[in-house]
């Protein structure tokens, strides 16, 4: 017999990934009896730090873009949550012309070295930096930015998808809606810490949000995973687990689209859920490498623009992630759908071989341990064309939201995460403030 886990005034949450764990630590914070379901034995979903050898090698989430404006920050001031950032170190920052490395136009100095643009092109550059700040650029609905920026030089083009390569893990920069981008880039081109890194990697995040969950009554529930929910009427009043029945007054599903719909598979809701599943993500291969030392080198981050490849020494922002004198490094390489389908994967780990090779000479030798995925999901709906995120609420269902980096919110990857579980989170409060 199942037993019946009653609980009074109180929030269930589905998923202990970014987007659970933070409204669940914000509404624990608030007052709300809160109970956090996971189904894997760790919690932090593709923010999970995975230890190696003496390397702590995150699997997922490395930087922040634009802390000062990041929900992230927002948790830091209201809830007390405490990040030890490292902001990137723009000096250090390059492109890969094949032929030769020129700095990355971080910033205006940088921009005024760089050999990415010639002298009229950095003019220009410039002041589209200005249009966008200002919202004299904005887009048009229905136009991709590959060709909203054709009327723009080839080399300002150019680098403005290249850099939306980068902020949106996108071999396929073309392709993103033209609002979304002069969105995005109003937002970054306002912060004054474009990157950071967290001492103690994406875990200590996670860990801090478990403590406050915890410190404030929450409770954890790991290795359960969530098989079905029970609705009465537009409500959805349980959700079952492999031996328990979980009550509660308002549901968070922090879980991706396709284990929505298989959740929801026994309703009359799942159609709701089955146009995000039909969306595409956002896939990587990831190649990280763990060396006995450091290798001397100008770069902490070195984009191959030709093969849509980074590395980032992570150890060089996060001192924890190594043994002593130790160094881990992590590579990129951006995958469009046609890659993914013809599982070029393999020919990529080559790819990303000979880059290290190229910068970090010697590094085969030096090496300890490494972690290859060759599938690796950035974003469960990647924001190109029309594909939409999905809402944090429905019309149709009373009391259930939604939250994760597949939801509206705002920024991009884990940003969307937070946001998303930000805002259901304000919407819990508000609703129940008003006493419904
Ligand atoms: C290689 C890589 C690099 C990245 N780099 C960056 C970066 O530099 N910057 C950045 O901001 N972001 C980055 N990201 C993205 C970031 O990791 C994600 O956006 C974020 O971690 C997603 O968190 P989430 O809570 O939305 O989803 P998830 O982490 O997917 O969490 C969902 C959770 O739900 C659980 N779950 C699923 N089904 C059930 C069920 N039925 N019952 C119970 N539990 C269930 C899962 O186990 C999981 O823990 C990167 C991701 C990858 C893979």
């Amino acid at each position: 017999m199942r037993s019946v886990l009653k609980v009074s005034e109180n929030v269930v949450v589905v998923g202990g990934g970014l987007a659970g764990l933070s409204s669940a630590a914000r509404l624990a914070k608030k007052g709300f009896r809160v109970q956090l379901i996971e189904k894997a034995p760790k919690l932090g979903g593709r923010a999970i730090t995975i230890p190696l050898k003496g390397f702590n090698f995150n699997f997922g989430a490395h930087a922040i873009y634009g802390r000062d404006h990041s929900v992230l920050r927002r948790y830091e001031n209201e809830l007390g949550l405490s990040v030890e950032w490292k902001d990137f170190s723009p000096k250090k920052a390059f492109y890969d012309l094949g032929s030769f490395t020129t700095p990355m136009p971080s910033t205006l100095e940088r921009l005024f070295r760089t050999k990415i643009l010639d002298a009229e092109n950095k003019l220009r550059f410039g002041y589209e930096i200005i249009k966008t700040l200002t919202s004299l650029e904005r887009g048009e609905e229905g136009v991709r930015i590959g060709d909203y920026l054709k009327k723009e030089p080839d080399q300002v083009r150019d680098l403005f998808l290249t850099l939306a390569s980068s902020n949106f893990f996108s071999n396929e920069p073309e392709e993103i809606p033209s609002p979304l981008f002069f969105q995005y880039y109003k937002r970054l081109f306002s912060t004054h810490t474009p990157v950071s890194y967290i001492g103690g990697g994406w875990q200590s995040v996670v860990n801090r949000f478990e403590k406050m969950i915890k410190e404030n009554g929450g409770e954890i529930i790991n290795k359960e995973k969530i098989r079905k929910v029970e609705m009465d009427e537009r409500r959805v009043s349980a959700v079952y687990g492999k031996e328990s029945v979980y009550t509660a007054d308002r549901f968070i599903f922090c879980i991706p689209p396709k284990a929505l719909v298989s959740l929801f598979a026994d309703t009359p809701y799942h159609h709701l859920f089955e146009e995000y599943n039909r969306y595409s993500p956002n896939q990587v291969v990831v190649y990280d490498v763990g060396l006995k030392e450091r290798i001397p080198s100008p770069y902490t981050y070195i984009y191959h623009k030709g093969e849509r490849i980074f590395i980032t020494d992570i150890s060089y922002y996060d001192t924890t992630c190594t043994p002593e004198g130790g160094q881990l490094m992590q590579a990129i390489a951006y995958m469009n759908e046609e890659e993914m389908e013809q599982d070029r994967g393999k020919e990529k780990i080559a790819t990303i071989e000979s880059v290290y090779d190229k910068h970090y000479p010697g590094w085969r030798d030096l090496l300890v341990a490494k972690r290859i995925s060759k599938k690796a999901t950035v974003q469960e709906i990647k924001c190109v064309e029309d594909q939409r995120l999905m809402p944090v609420q429905f019309y149709s269902l009373d009391h259930a939201y939604f939250a994760g980096d597949w939801c509206q919110g705002e920024g991009q990857l884990s940003e969307l995460s937070f946001s998303s579980a930000y805002e259901v989170s304000r919407r819990i409060l508000d609703d129940s403030n008003q006493g419904h």
